[in-house]
């Protein structure tokens, strides 16, 4: 790994003591600093903080890299927790209830391209020094209010320029989540990869394959829920061929003969990006809003079904692929299932039940979430007949759901437990017999009577050959 000596950065940003601007770290980070400096043990404030600060955004995490060792720290202060002892890392809870990461300088003694064994280093720079990009190996003395910087990273912030810390393609094969974290910043603060770094970074995109699959979905996570706009790293993800390698399914939205030029991902970025942060479960569906589309060749061999079908399988793959949780799988495949299938908006009001029924009520408003995101993200040239045609349905389908009609089996005005007193064995036809009720009162709620109920349910388990009998008590 290339180095650089450290002397002519410090010598470089060293500001007189003066406050580089935009520059402060909180007082708890610098009452953590101090008591370490006090006790002797020089210490840092680094990483995302210093560079959120120094772009003039809201910094995330305060982290501290420190020289002093990790019994150390927990020695100094009264209220610590031990993280990751063996990687430094200790937890120190300041006054101001916060925990800031203290972390013993350190080097990489081996790396495997999925992960390092660590030991601790003696000084500040061969800490940065291991560092992926040079915008994130930034050092912020928060006493002595000093830039150390021995890699121009606050220059390549300025610029707008991501590039390794020393030699691209060396460090991508040391770690190749940097392939895709180098992806997400550039994203998230619009900065350009350098050459070098863009050439090595998709010489590498093949290899990314090594990494768990929980690494991969964790930095999709953090591109979706951590930019404004995340289309400028998912634009990214195209352009580098990792789409095409870890998201096939999704860069068919970009290559597919009939997706005109990648006009269909283009559509899902704009989506993902009219919707806030906050709503992450809605961008991982809009971003997987058109997975369903092409019935090409994807090799899932569902072409036959229809669209919302494919949606739900695609989509469901690719989540628990990513291992996913089984709750979230299902959410969002569902999610996916119901974007590709409005109902009509003059459909009469026993199909909106039916569709309604069908979706549930708990999924009406994050559906309209994603398809007004998506009115917004075609504007202006978006069609105000869409807009309009959104406002219709969704009044329709908020008096359906609102209105109290029954939509499910728990509000059928007869139960399993109804039939079992009127004498008859539980089996598989109970399930379909509840069906069938259900179906007629969405035709018609007025049939949801439990006199009327019981009728229709003897009538149809009549004609499947099933009497009451075995009547109990
Ligand atoms: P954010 O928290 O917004 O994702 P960050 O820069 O704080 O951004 P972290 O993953 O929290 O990212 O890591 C903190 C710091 O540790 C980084 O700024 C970087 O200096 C270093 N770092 C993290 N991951 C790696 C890696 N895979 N290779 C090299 N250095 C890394
Ligand atoms: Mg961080």
């Amino acid at each position: 790994m290339q180095r650089r000596s450290n002397a002519t950065g410090l010598l470089l940003h060293y500001t007189n003591g003066g406050p580089v601007k935009g520059l402060q770290a909180p007082a708890a980070v610098r009452w953590v600093a101090q008591t370490l400096e006090e006790a002797g043990f020089e210490t840092w404030a680094v990483g995302g903080a210093v560079r959120d600060s120094l772009a003039g955004r809201a910094g995330g995490d305060w982290d501290l890299a420190t020289r002093a060792h990790p019994g150390e720290v927990r020695r100094i202060f009264r209220r610590t927790v031990p993280i990751r002892m063996d990687h430094g890392t200790v937890g120190v809870l300041a006054r101001d209830g916060t925990m800031y990461e203290v972390t013993t300088f350190r080097r990489d003694v081996e790396t495997t391209g999925r992960h390092a064994v660590v030991a601790f280093a003696e000084s500040l720079d061969e800490d940065l020094a291991r560092r992926d990009f040079t915008i994130n190996a930034l050092a912020w003395h928060p006493l002595r209010e000093v830039l150390h910087d021995p890699f121009d990273g606050a220059a390549d912030l300025e610029r707008k320029i991501l590039r390794t810390v020393g030699r691209p393609a060396e460090r991508f094969s040391e770690d190749y989540l940097r392939v895709l974290r180098a992806l997400r910043f550039a994203g998230a603060f619009g900065l350009e990869i350098e050459g070098d770094t863009w050439r090595a970074l998709t010489a590498a995109v093949g290899r990314t394959g090594i990494l768990s699959p929980e690494r991969i979905r964790e930095e999709l996570e953090k591109v979706l829920a951590g930019s404004v706009r995340p289309s400028g790293a998912l634009a990214l993800y195209a352009a580098s061929g990792i789409l095409a390698f870890l998201y096939p399914e999704l860069d068919a939205l970009v290559t597919h003969p009939r997706a005109e030029n990648g006009r269909w991902f283009a559509h899902s970025l704009r989506t993902v990006d009219a919707l806030p942060a906050i709503r992450t479960e809605l961008r991982w569906a809009a971003l997987l809003e058109g997975i369903g589309e092409p019935e090409g060749p994807s090799g899932a061999g569902d072409g036959g079904l229809p669209a919302g079908d494919r949606a739900f399988l695609r989509t469901a793959a690719l989540l628990t692929r990513l291992r996913t949780s089984n709750a979230r799988v299902a959410a969002l495949a569902e999610l996916t299932r119901w974007m590709a299938r409005p109902p009509d908006v003059g459909a009469d009001d026993a199909t909106l039940r039916r569709w309604l029924s069908a979706v549930g009520r708990e999924r009406l408003r994050p559906l309209f979430r994603v398809w007004c995101a998506e009115v917004r993200a075609d504007e202006p040239e978006g069609s105000p007949r869409t807009r309009r045609h959104l406002r219709a349905l969704w009044t329709r389908l908020r008096g359906v759901a609102r209105s109290g009609v029954p939509l499910g089996l728990s509000d059928l005005a007869l139960t399993g437990r109804d039939l079992i007193r009127m004498g008859y064995t539980p089996g598989p036809h109970f399930g379909e017999v509840l069906d069938h009720l259900l179906d007629q009162v969405l035709e018609d709620p007025v049939r949801n009577r439990t006199a009327d109920l019981q009728g229709e349910a003897v009538a149809w388990l009549e004609a499947r050959g099933k009497s009451p009998g075995g009547r109990r008590g």
